[in-house]
């Protein structure tokens, strides 16, 4: 018959097909009888030992082979033995070349594409997926950003924080949120904190600041995408005045914007409520990181960025973790703008997705 397989050591008999796949009858090849590693006399044949297990789908369908082994036991001390297959990995009962197959792909199929294409359990390939997840978080760095953004973008149910890198418009990490649980160990664990000279953000509250603190030679910018979104949406009657305060951001030079802006502050209504009065509070109280803006070497990259961020699908059934990993290791992802250092594996990473390339799930 011929060896459909090319697995070494084990030649295929027979071969059946049914509506679950292909099922290959296999038998291991034997050659001379095994010694006792204990008392150094040939071993006995003592009946056989059968293993099925998952292997590479041919023509479109899964396959399952099912191997047939001879056992040994030695006459003298009763130790069992059953010749050993490299080529199986026994904890996901699959060939080895099957599961290296998985990982390669686990971060750009679905997981039930996967299992229905290979007739293993969605939760063997989640499992495979993990393994490899865990892998390139081991060896992938992301280069720590000169000019940094921190968003919150909505994915798997929850708002998200992506720190991004504002001059090549890559993602650098995905958080599982904004508040200082989630950022202070990031930025704890980021060993060039001092190479970050700018950070766009949003209107963070003071307790979720700390982090500012470990990146020492940062200036903050409180970008207008998210002032805007301060007011967007408010019915108020005082559009007028909104309408003002944007336009400062039309105003090139800084300092001409920092008059206009004292002369809107001197031309607001005294009654301030809802949205436009956190507007007016966040522009008078916050000033400085407002006004870094000007100051930005990549003033609009941030609202850019975020543009992008927000058309990453919003979950699919994925978890966090899941999710995470396939914006930040996919391969399609990571391919673009990579830049490699010597000795760490270092990666501007993925591009922030556009409409055209965030099919990743
Ligand atoms: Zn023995």
């Amino acid at each position: 018959m011929l060896d459909l397989l090319n697995l070494p050591g084990i030649e295929p008999v027979d071969i059946r097909a049914s509506d679950r796949g292909i099922l290959v009858i296999a038998e291991a090849l034997e050659g001379t009888l095994p010694v006792c590693p204990m008392c150094a006399i040939p071993l006995q044949r003592h009946g056989r030992r059968s293993n099925l297990f998952a292997d590479l789908p041919m023509e479109g369908q899964p396959v399952k082979v099912e191997v047939s082994r001879p056992r040994y036991r030695c006459g003298a001390c009763g130790r069992m033995q059953v010749p050993e297959l490299a080529f199986i990995d026994e904890r996901r009962r699959a060939s080895r070349r099957l599961v290296a197959s998985i990982r390669e792909r686990s971060l750009t199929s679905t997981f039930h594409a996967l299992a229905d294409e290979t007739g293993l359990s969605v939760n063997t390939i989640k499992s495979i997926a993990q393994d490899h997840i865990d892998a390139l978080a081991r060896t992938v760095r992301y280069e720590t950003p000169v000019i940094m953004g921190i968003h919150e973008i909505g994915l798997a149910g929850s708002p998200r924080c992506v720190v991004t890198n504002l001059a090549t418009s890559t993602i650098c990490e995905i958080l599982e949120s904004r508040s200082s649980k989630h950022l202070d160990p990031f930025f704890q664990g980021l060993a060039d904190g001092r190479k970050v000279e700018w950070v766009h953000t949003g209107s963070l509250r003071p307790a979720h600041r700390a982090f500012l603190a470990l990146l020492p030679r940062a200036r903050r910018v409180l970008d207008p995408v998210h002032l805007a979104r301060m007011v967007a949406g408010a019915v108020h009657d005082r559009s007028r005045w909104v309408d003002a305060f944007f336009d400062l951001y039309r105003i090139q030079d800084k300092a001409v914007a920092l008059r206009a802006f004292k002369a809107w502050e001197r031309s607001l209504p005294g009654d301030q409520s809802g949205e436009f009065c956190q507007l007016v509070r966040t522009a008078r109280g916050q000033r400085e990181a407002v006004f870094a803006y000007w100051d930005s070497p990549a003033p609009t990259a941030y609202a850019e960025c975020q543009a992008g961020l927000e058309k990453l699908p919003g979950g699919m059934g994925y978890s966090f973790e899941i999710i995470r990993a396939k914006v930040l290791y996919a391969g399609e992802a990571r391919k673009v703008g990579t830049g490699t250092g010597s000795i760490e594996p270092l990666e501007y990473g993925p591009h922030i997705p556009t409409l055209v390339t965030c099919g990743i799930f």
